[in-house]
């Protein structure tokens, strides 16, 4: 019985099986839901390509952003972390299109951070322009140089004079302000711990610092103050303000004066500048010559993404002394732009208001 049903239900079996294939219709349904079977295979291996990591992806992105391409102001005690990337906090354009495509300055996007550097110091140039500041000199040696390329590259920049190299090389100042560019205290001989003296010395120190620039190009402005190593204190933030100047930190910073090399000057600068940065670098206080090689790089990196310009030095004064005679120049402190929101930009003073 047990076979019999057994061979029973195999012949059965096939011969459902037969009947089943010779219906043209159910043959229909077989192909119908074998193709169905491989699109969606063929859909879930096409949707794991896309999920999975993909080398062809990620080898390239890593191959093109060093591992050391950020500033590196960071490790410098007292700095403040980098200001957010425009185009990582917010769906604005990028510095390229900001740039290129808003040339009328007033329509420009007003950068946060403008005075998000230590107790208040400018952080960023007020716009989308990226300022070049060059410490220590003038250097009889290296500004000549740094002076050429820039007019070569018809760009202007900012030159934080120390007093004594000033006094010396009076020459070189004139030619910096002859150029058009501008001028910034950068204490009477470098001192690093000036911001712990007293406020009266302070002022004394900058005031000596702008009274040896003004004896070389008398009537020239001044309004901008960076402390030596970037050592700020409350302090001397506050004595450069009641001598007119406002205090200018920085957001790239190349280290050129430990001399890395001017592919690696270069290389942080241009990785590094983003749209309204301010950056770092020297040209005395040493063998410069690696940061003028580097801007033979620089220079025509960044002009091909960014305008380049001096810092800005305001309307022409009724007083112009601010060799610790009179405090009347001196620049309004705003602390209510600290915001990383782009949308608060707006309610920032201009750059002519904060000087
Ligand atoms: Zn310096």
């Amino acid at each position: 019985m047990a076979s019999t049903r057994g061979q029973e239900g195999s012949v059965g079996r096939d011969g459902r099986r037969q009947s089943f294939l010779a219906n043209p219709a159910n043959l229909s349904l077989i192909v119908v839901l074998t193709l169905a079977a491989g699109s969606i295979l063929g859909g879930v291996y096409v949707l794991g390509r896309a999920l999975s990591p993909s080398e062809q992806v990620q080898d390239p992105l890593s191959v093109s952003a060093p591992p050391d391409t950020r500033p590196t102001h960071a490790t410098t005690p007292g700095n403040p972390p980098a200001p957010p990337s425009r185009s990582a906090t917010s769906p604005s354009p990028t510095p390229t299109e900001s740039v290129r495509e808003t040339t009328p300055a007033d329509d420009r996007p007003r950068l946060a951070l403008e005075r998000g550097g230590p107790y208040g110091a400018r952080l960023t140039s007020g716009s989308a322009d990226v300022a070049l500041t060059f410490d220590d000199g003038p250097d009889p040696s290296y500004t000549p140089q740094v002076l050429d390329l820039l007019a070569e590259y018809q760009v202007k920049a900012t030159f934080c004079m120390v007093g004594e190299q000033a006094a010396a090389h009076p020459e070189l100042v004139r030619a910096i302000v002859a150029a058009g560019h501008t001028l910034c205290n950068h204490s009477w001989s470098h001192d690093l711990t000036l911001g712990s003296r007293s406020r009266t010395a302070i002022r004394s120190d900058l005031a000596r610092t702008n009274a040896a620039i003004s004896a070389a190009v008398p009537g020239t402005r001044i309004v901008y103050f960076r402390q030596p190593g970037g050592a700020w204190t409350s302090n001397v933030v506050g004595a450069a303000w009641e001598l007119g100047m406002t205090s200018l930190h920085w957001a790239v910073d190349p280290r050129d004066w430990t001399q890395p090399g001017a592919g690696s000057i270069a290389s942080t600068v241009t990785a590094g500048v983003r749209a309204g940065s301010i950056v770092l670098m020297h040209d005395s206080g040493g063998d410069r010559q690696q940061t003028v090689n580097a801007l033979h790089t620089i220079l025509p990196n960044l002009l091909r993404r960014f305008e380049l310009s001096s810092l800005p030095t305001g309307p022409p004064s009724t007083s112009t002394d601010n060799t610790g005679a009179t405090a009347s120049g001196a620049p309004r402190l705003d602390t209510s732009v600290r915001t990383p929101d782009p949308s608060a930009g707006a309610t920032e003073p201009s750059a002519a208001a904060v000087r």
